[in-house]
């Protein structure tokens, strides 16, 4: 396996300094010196040198890992936490495989057909169970993958149709809409507050037919072969789009699109365009108290950072700060699944920052950021609900 990281290099660049103990969400949680970066790194320097076996429990200890980038922002010696975390994990793969979980979980997300064959046969089942699981007994005992979901992901009807689907007129030029798995799958209506957006900004929309998962769940459980066959197939329907920018509403796609994939047109998360349209474009459609969650993959992973203030004009005295607004929400992609304690621990701290604003409205970025809120919120009794800024904003003039 090719390395992505110059491995002897990244790691001597940990000196030990511990700093990144105090802003890491999973030590906080877990208090063990492998739950933080320092830990991890000294994990893989070990595997590395041959100290170590590739065994299950160093699996967990690099599982657990949010991929959140709040360690390397703080880091005195700037060490690529993330990246030396994704190589450790592909060593794992390429030694010991793939757990069940993420063998069902990136063979799902790289196949739309079967995704939406499941969809279909859901949506037939979803009036049995609702959207509920009941974590002590039924689905949720007999299903191993389901323990610690209070909510299944929204099953809806898919956003993505046969054909290439378009909008608007485009005055400003056509953008291809990279939808990712959430949007397409579970908030539909997220994808169609997005194209609206885009047209109401005078741009024309097109939605490439054929186009997948951005392939970042694949890179995070350690899948490098799944990744660069997604990428290779979401950069030929991209370029072929004849669009003069690729545009995504999840932040964590976008981020991947920048990092991974060598597109001969730039790529924008919609936080982005809006931004540029600036604040008198835009009007606060909800009417309550809100406050902002910030993204790991749109502050610290594209290094977007002037929504508070844009957000802060528009909505005025609307508006309220959260504690550690950019603390990452929990959902940290597969860990959800394989670690969900672990998961929903750092996603109570999120719902009781949230339910000390007071706000009835969280606002983010990102569809994984919305399920994780929601679903915390839910589970803390806190009355408030997360939306993606596309569906809060309204373009002035509509
Ligand atoms: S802050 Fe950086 S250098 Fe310091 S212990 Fe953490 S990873 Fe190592
Ligand atoms: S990426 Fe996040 S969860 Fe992982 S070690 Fe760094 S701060 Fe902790």
């Amino acid at each position: 396996m090719e390395s992505k990281v110059d491995w002897e290099e990244a790691i001597s660049r940990c000196v030990r300094c511990g700093r990144c103990r105090s802003v890491c969400p999973t030590f906080s949680l877990l208090h063990r010196e492998w739950a933080v970066a320092r830990g991890r790194i000294a994990l893989l320097e070990a595997l590395e040198g041959g100290r170590l076996e590739p065994t299950g429990r160093l699996e967990d200890h690099l599982s657990t890992c949010l991929l959140c980038m709040a360690c390397e922002e703080v880091c005195t010696n700037k060490a690529p936490v993330v990246d030396l975390v994704e190589e450790g994990r592909a060593i794992l793969v390429e030694k010991r495989g793939k757990p069940l979980y993420k063998r069902i979980l990136a063979k799902v997300l790289e196949d739309k057909a079967l995704a939406r064959r499941l969809v279909a046969l859901g949506l037939l089942g979803q009036p049995l169970w609702g959207r509920e699981v009941p974590q002590y007994r039924g689905l949720a005992l007999r299903t191993p993958i389901l323990k610690g979901w209070d909510m299944l992901p929204p099953l809806v009807k898919p956003f993505s149709r046969e054909g290439t689907q378009e909008w608007g007129g485009g005055e400003r030029g056509t953008v291809a809409l990279f939808l990712g798995c959430l949007l397409d799958f579970s908030y539909p209506s997220m994808a169609q507050a997005t194209v609206d957006v885009l047209v109401e900004l005078g741009y024309r929309v097109v939605v490439p037919h054929g186009q997948s998962c951005c392939g970042y769940p694949h890179e995070a459980m350690g899948d490098r072969e799944g990744a660069e066959r997604l990428k290779e197939l979401n950069a030929r329907f991209l370029e072929e789009s004849g669009a003069s920018m690729v545009v995504t509403a999840c932040a964590t796609c976008t981020a991947y699109l920048k990092k991974a994939y060598r597109l001969s047109i730039p790529v924008k998360d919609v936080v982005e365009v809006m931004l540029e349209a600036g604040v008198e474009a835009f009007h606060y459609g909800l009417g309550e108290k809100a406050t902002y969650h910030e993204p790991c993959h749109l502050g610290r992973g594209q290094e977007v950072k002037g929504v508070w203030p844009f957000l802060k004009e528009i909505l005025g005295p609307h508006l309220v700060e959260m504690r550690d607004f950019d603390r990452c929400c929990g959902f940290g992609g597969s860990l959800a699944l394989g670690y969900p304690q672990v998961s929903l621990g750092v996603g109570e701290v999120k719902a009781r920052a949230v339910g000390d604003t007071g706000a009835s409205v969280v606002l983010t970025a990102c569809p994984a950021c919305v399920l994780q809120i929601n679903r915390c919120l839910a589970r803390a009794g806190v009355g408030a609900r997360a939306f993606h800024l596309v569906e809060a904003l309204e373009v002035r003039g509509r």
